[in-house]
């Protein structure tokens, strides 16, 4: 059984746009908002970072704005069949219409700094960002690729977790994500996250947390469960608690990088991870090889001319 299909048409970069101004939650300041690009929707009063959408993180961080995008016509099949105030196939085609997208995730092939990645942004605008098998198969064939072609693999995390509406087959894509991700590791291959506001259940205890660098954006919601939820079995959690300042604090994220310096950051981090010597070299043993399971799997090396698709 399929659990996802391939839609017809790949036109996928009409994102959804941003609103002419934007409120700060941080100080209620209100902000001009109509180019993302520019001011990347840093508060300039108070520094609050706002939300970016996938396409745009994407924009900001490769050269030139330009990648080559992957999968980008996979969709679910709504294997469940699920139905609870609204049937799943009705919030899909919802999704869709308000961010242009086919699925929370989107994979292509760029450069930072003239150095090749490859990179998934999740959206949070299509159904909270939320991990299905459609998004887990896109991240699972980035880092395919990643292997395949001994890039660095880079993932900005915008995420509620799983999607619910696909119940155990969703769950269980952590588990197909980490595998995918563990054999980078294995091979020595250059992983890094970003975690943005928020990034929070089956997606923070799973791929978010498993990269050889970890960075955050500054006041991010970062964690598995929300605070509502630890206080209602008796938790009390302390102030700050679940962001990115506070985990930097107790270990759990490398850097907390404001999102005016993150190219730049990544350039250098990326660089130096591809030029180490002890990460590019394997590890003793076997490494094992991307499971090529159909056609659609054995892609060509994409080309580079990192035109929009
Ligand atoms: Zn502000």
């Amino acid at each position: 059984m399929a659990w996802f299909k391939k839609a017809v048409s790949t036109d996928h970069t009409k994102t959804g746009a941003s609103g002419l101004w934007a409120t700060c939650p941080g100080c209620s300041r209100t902000l001009r908002d109509r180019d993302p690009a520019t001011n990347l929707r840093v508060c300039p009063s108070c520094g609050h970072h706002l939300r970016l959408d996938g396409a745009a993180r994407l924009r900001t961080l490769l050269d030139d704005g330009l990648w080559t995008e992957h999968d980008a016509g996979l969709t679910s099949t709504d294997p469940l069949k699920f139905t609870d105030r609204t049937p799943y196939p009705t919030r899909l085609e919802a999704a869709e219409a308000t961010t242009g997208l086919r699925d929370a995730v989107i994979t292509a092939t760029g450069a930072i700094d003239g150095l090749v990645v490859e990179a998934a942004a999740m959206e949070f605008g299509f159904m909270g960002g939320s991990l299905g098998v459609v998004g887990a198969e896109k991240i699972t064939r980035a880092a395919e690729r990643a292997l395949q072609y001994r890039r660095p693999l880079l993932i900005i995390c915008a995420s509620s977790g799983a999607r619910m509406m696909e119940g155990t087959l969703s769950l269980v894509q952590m588990a197909k994500v980490s595998a995918a991700l563990g054999r980078l590791d294995r091979a020595r291959v250059p992983y890094v996250t970003v975690l943005t506001d928020p990034t929070t259940g089956a997606v923070a205890a799973s791929l978010a947390m498993l990269a050889d660098v970890t960075i955050a954006e500054p006041g991010a919601r970062i964690g598995f469960v929300g605070p509502r939820v630890i206080e209602r079995v008796g938790g009390h959690p302390p102030r700050g608690f679940q962001r990115s300042e506070s985990l930097l604090e107790h270990g759990m994220v490398d850097m907390v990088v404001d999102r005016r310096e993150l190219t730049s950051t990544l350039a250098r981090l990326l660089r130096f991870l591809d030029a180490s010597s002890v990460i590019r070299k394997p590890l003793a043993g076997p490494v094992e090889t991307p499971v090529v399971g159909d056609a659609t799997r054995t892609e060509r090396p994409p080309s580079l001319d990192l035109s929009l698709d």
